[in-house]
C-alpha cells in the first residue's frame, strides 16, 4: 500500500524543525530514519497530514562523552552505536553489544537512536536500556528544553511523554554501568524480541523487561533480590523467578502469556550471568 497524501518539509536545524512543527499543528510528525514511521504510513496505521524531515540536521547526529556521562544525539544511527570506538563507549559496552540486535543492517544504517526512543516500542532495545541505565531524555519545544527521566518517559504502547511539537534531541546516560547486559529472544534475527531483559548492577540494581506490557517494565521484586549485594547463582535464580512472577504479559500469535513468563525468567537469568561476568 501507499501512504495517504501528506505535506513534506525538510529542515536543516533543530530550531527550524520546532518552528515548522508549531506552524503545522499537532498532527504533523517528525520524520527521522523512517524505519517505523514509513511502514506505519504505508499500512495507513497513521496518516499524518505533514512530515518534518529532520534526517539531515547535522547537529543532532553525535555520540559524545561529557565527563562520566554519554550523550547520544537523537539522529545518531543504530549503526553509529554498533561501530562506535570502544573508548567512547567505555562503561557502556552493553549498548554496543545490543546494537546488532536492532533490526537488520539496512535498518541500522537508517534508523536513529532518538527515533527508536520516540517511537516507544515496548520491546525496543534502546527503550529498555534507557530505563535500565537510568537515562534522561532531552526534548526541545516552543517552550524551551526539558529533561525527562526514562522511567517516566514511556507512558503506553507507542506513547511517550513527548508533547506534540516537541523534538527529542538527546538521550543522556549519566554514569557508566559496566556491569549491564541485555538478552532477548526473537524467532528470527532482526525481528523485535518476543521477550527481552536488560539488567544493570552498578549502583541501584535495575531489571527491565520488554515485550510483556505496553511499556518497558521494571521488575521491582527482582531488583529487591539483587539489592542484597553481589548476586551469586542462587540470587540470580531467585531474581529470575521473581521477575517471571511479577510480569503480566498477554498472549498473541508470537507466544502465550505463559510462554512469555517462562522466557522472562530465562532472559533475566542469562542477562544477570552475563552482567556478573560469568558468561553463562
Ligand atoms: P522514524 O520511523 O522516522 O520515526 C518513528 C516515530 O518517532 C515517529 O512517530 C516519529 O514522528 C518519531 N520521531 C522520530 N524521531 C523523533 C525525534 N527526534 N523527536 C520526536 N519524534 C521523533 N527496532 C528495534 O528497536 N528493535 C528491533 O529489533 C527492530 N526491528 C525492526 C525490524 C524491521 C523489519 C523494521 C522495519 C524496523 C525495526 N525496528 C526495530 C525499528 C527501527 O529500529 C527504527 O529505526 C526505529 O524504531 C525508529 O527510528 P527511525 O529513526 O527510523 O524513526
Amino acid at each position: 500500500m501507499k501512504p495517504a497524501a501528506f505535506e513534506y518539509h525538510r529542515v536543516a536545524t533543530a530550531e527550524e524543525a520546532i518552528d515548522r512543527l508549531a506552524e503545522l499543528g499537532e498532527d504533523a510528525k517528525v520524520l527521522a530514519g523512517g524505519q517505523s514511521l514509513v511502514p506505519m504510513m504505508n499500512f495507513r496505521i497513521v496518516r499524518p497530514p505533514a512530515l518534518v524531515d529532520v534526517s539531515r540536521v547535522p547537529d543532532l547526529a553525535y555520540l559524545a562523552r561529557d565527563g562520566d556521562a554519554l550523550r547520544i544525539g537523537a539522529l545518531a544511527l543504530h549503526r553509529d552505536v554498533e561501530h562506535a570506538r570502544d573508548d567512547l563507549l567505555d562503561g557502556f559496552g552493553v549498548l554496543k553489544h545490543a546494537a546488532p540486535l536492532v533490526g537488520h543492517m539496512p535498518i541500522r544504517a537508517r534508523g536513529t537512536f532518538g527515533g527508536s526512543v520516540a517511537h516507544g516500542d515496548p520491546a525496543s532495545e534502546w527503550c529498555l536500556l534507557a530505563v535500565a541505565l537510568g537515562a534522561e531524555i532531552v526534548a526541545r519545544g516552543p517552550d524551551g528544553e526539558r529533561t525527562v527521566p526514562a522511567d517516566e518517559f514511556f507512558l503506553g504502547f507507542f506513547t511517550t511523554a513527548l508533547e506534540p511539537g516537541e523534538l527529542l534531541c538527546e538521550v543522556r546516560f549519566p554514569a557508566p554501568r559496566p556491569r549491564a547486559a541485555l538478552e532477548e529472544f526473537a524467532r528470527r534475527h532482526g525481528d523485535y524480541a518476543i521477550v527481552a531483559a536488560a539488567v544493570a548492577l552498578d549502583g541501584e540494581p535495575r531489571v527491565v523487561i520488554g515485550g510483556v506490557d505496553a511499556v518497558p517494565v521494571r521488575a521491582g521484586a527482582a531488583e529487591a533480590v539483587l539489592a542484597g549485594g553481589e548476586p551469586d547463582a542462587e540470587a540470580i535464580e531467585e531474581a529470575a523467578q521473581a521477575a517471571a512472577g511479577e510480569v503480566d504479559p498477554g498472549s498473541d500469535v508470537h507466544g502465550s502469556a505463559d510462554y512469555r513468563r517462562k522466557l522472562t525468567a530465562v532472559m533475566v537469568r542469562r542477562a544477570l550471568h552475563r552482567a556478573v561476568g560469568d558468561g553463562a
